[in-house]
């Protein structure tokens, strides 16, 4: 259920809602938003008509709303504003500016990296991403530099003034992409993975959770869910396609999903329009349909060398087509009111 607070309701009457449900063995998650503060309550309770009662009597209640919906904390009604993710080189998932992540599918060199961000910063991106650990359907295909690959992305990210996105994929090396990633990526593949749900819940730091290959919107918030339970608010949602029947796209981009998931959570949507087709010619102009439909950033796979990628080249932006998405998304940014990130030195 959610308990909203009227509006200037005072830290110590707060501190005595949470105290009681914590008596009761009820978890309590406070949001503070702008004008109201409402608090989220989980746990198991066999009779919600009395601790409605109950809670009703507090100083400073304005109403209490029970959420039948499987999954609370993240959805709409749990929190007054929608949720902004920021990111320390100040890059936000959730506001006005949108979030651009460029960077290759997977971390191959130092060069590699160096050349990838001084063009994605030079765009107008203002994150790097970049796998370093590989879900790859092969096990005999190329599983990532692990540690040194980390090193790489941060390497290039600070010279450029890009934070780092990449993903984890088993709760063992939590720790240490945590320590040098600025959001953590959990891919389509573990998206029901709830130990890493847990572990990247219990962070300090952004977790990007893409949807899984072929997860319901419902599935994929409960996923959200379980990290938000665990600690971290800090969540942006990814679509990348689901599986369809026609081969002529890896995946199919499912934009409906961006409106329809906004309606029902305050977390942030961005899209990957890579990963969402598998090719190349139709990234730019369903990066600008996923621009249109209110998605709040792109995750965009960009190599300076396509055809010599280790992984996922087909679906590859060169250094150039990069600069020409940018331009591209330029106009429907502008048209839906939202701004490109600010560090665009030269498109
Ligand atoms: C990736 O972004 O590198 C990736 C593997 O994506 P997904 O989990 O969406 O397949
Ligand atoms: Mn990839």
């Amino acid at each position: 259920m959610i308990i909203v607070l009227r509006p200037a309701t005072s830290d110590a009457e707060i501190a005595k809602i949470v105290d009681h449900l914590g008596a009761l063995r009820l978890q309590a998650h406070v949001s503070k938003g702008a004008e109201r503060t409402i608090v989220g309550v989980v746990g198991i309770t066999d009779d919600k008509e009395t601790l409605i009662a109950q809670f009703s009597q507090f100083d400073g209640v304005e109403t209490i709303m029970p959420i039948s919906k499987s999954f609370k904390l993240v959805s709409r009604e749990a929190r007054p504003d929608r949720t902004i993710v920021r990111l320390p080189n100040g890059a936000t998932f959730g506001g006005n500016e949108l979030a651009i992540c460029a960077g290759p599918c997977s971390v191959e060199s130092r060069e590699q990296l160096q050349a990838t961000a001084e063009a994605a910063r030079r765009y107008g991106a203002n994150v790097l991403r970049g796998g370093a650990f590989k879900p790859r359907t092969s096990p005999y295909a190329f599983q990532g530099l692990g540690e040194e690959g980390l090193r790489y992305l941060r390497d290039a990210a600070d010279r450029h003034g890009l934070a780092v996105v990449t993903e984890v994929l088993d709760v063992r090396d939590v720790e240490l992409v945590a320590r040098y990633a600025d959001m953590l990526q959990i891919g389509a593949r573990n998206m029901q993975n709830f130990g890493l749900l847990r572990a990247v819940g219990e962070l300090h730091q952004p977790v990007l959770l893409k949807r899984g290959i072929s997860a319901t919107i419902e599935e994929w918030l409960m996923a959200a869910e379980y990290i938000f339970v665990a600690g971290n608010h800090d969540i942006v949602l990814c679509e990348r396609g689901i599986r369809s029947f026609d081969p002529q796209t890896r995946n199919l981009l499912d934009l409906a999903a961006v409106p329809l998931t906004a309606a029902q959570t305050h977390l942030p949507i961005v899209v990957d329009p890579s990963h969402g087709t598998g090719v190349r010619q139709l990234v730019t102009p369903l990066s600008r349909a996923a621009v249109a439909v209110g998605a709040d950033g792109l995750i965009i796979e960009v190599h300076p060398n396509p055809a010599a990628a280790f992984s996922d080249g087909p679906q590859s932006l060169t250094l150039e087509l990069f600069a020409d998405l940018m331009r591209a998304i330029a106009p429907i940014a502008e048209a839906v009111g939202r701004t490109l990130p600010k560090n665009v030195i030269a498109v």
